[in-house]
């Protein structure tokens, strides 16, 4: 039985002093969480600050971000060491806004996975299609291109620990989430993907998690859904409150 995630990812939001108040307000909610995983994931200032509130504490934190190389002359740029080093056990990887606004294509997604478990950090990885693809008919071939080109190479074993989140872009912060249909569609695809590339074992293993404009009204609905783990949450882990209720919501 595979338990349930939800990770904030505040995106460019939250400063040091914000983000540690958060964590420890959330921290005193903790005990209420006991068999959902909890994960936030701060923008690179405030990942140790987070990380030593969250000490102690059931919740994980995370990097929106990893550098491709261990090290050198990469202005700008974070290692999966470095993230390490801050107290981050886990790092979101190919978010959609990293590829649209940034570039990133699935090659890249592919080296900063194997940057992140060499630093022994388990990625999160994003995949979703496009409003335009979908609306083409191209959901499934985007999924399955982005899929097998960010996973390309790694064992059974790595990616059983991986978590990979099902994010349609055209749900991210739009405030339109897919349907149960849409979501629990691409879901089960991508279950049957981790089956077919991995084995039953990983693909029973491996969490895969839904984003795309959740909220406290809507998570019990798409964590009822049986390929669905819980949740990468933008817009609406920016309040601890709204984001605990969210939290107490995916519970299977
Ligand atoms: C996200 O950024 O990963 C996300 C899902 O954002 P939102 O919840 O705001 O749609």
């Amino acid at each position: 039985m595979r338990v349930p995630l939800v990770v904030a990812n505040w995106k460019m939001h939250k400063g040091v002093r914000e983000a540690v108040a958060y964590t420890r307000e959330l921290a005193a909610l903790a005990p209420e969480f006991r068999g959902t995983d909890v994960v936030l994931a701060p923008a690179f200032t405030a990942l140790s600050a987070v990380a030593a509130a969250a000490r102690a504490t059931r919740i994980g934190v995370a990097a929106q971000n990893v550098a491709t190389d261990p090290d050198g002359a990469f202005t700008g740029e974070v290692s999966a060491t470095m993230i390490k080093e801050a107290g981050a056990g886990s790092v979101i990887i190919g978010h959609s806004e990293r590829r649209r606004l940034f570039g990133e294509t699935d090659a890249t997604v592919n080296r900063k996975v194997r940057a992140a478990i060499g630093a022994g950090l388990w990625p999160i990885v994003c995949v979703g299609e496009t409003l335009d693809e979908r609306e083409a008919g191209q959901t499934f071939a985007v999924i399955d291109r982005q899929f097998a080109d960010s996973l390309d190479g790694f064992t059974a074993d790595q990616v059983a620990g991986f978590v990979v989140a099902y994010e349609p872009v055209w749900a991210i912060g739009t405030g339109r989430n897919a349907t149960t249909a849409e979501a629990g569609a691409v879901h089960v695809h991508l279950r049957g993907r981790l089956r077919q590339g991995f084995g039953a074992t990983a693909a029973e293993a491996c969490r895969v998690i839904y984003g795309g404009s959740v909220r406290a009204d809507n998570i019990q609905t798409l964590v009822a859904l049986p390929d669905v783990d819980g949740a990468l949450v933008g817009g609406a882990s920016l309040d601890v409150a709204t984001f605990a209720d969210i939290i107490r919501g995916a519970r299977f």
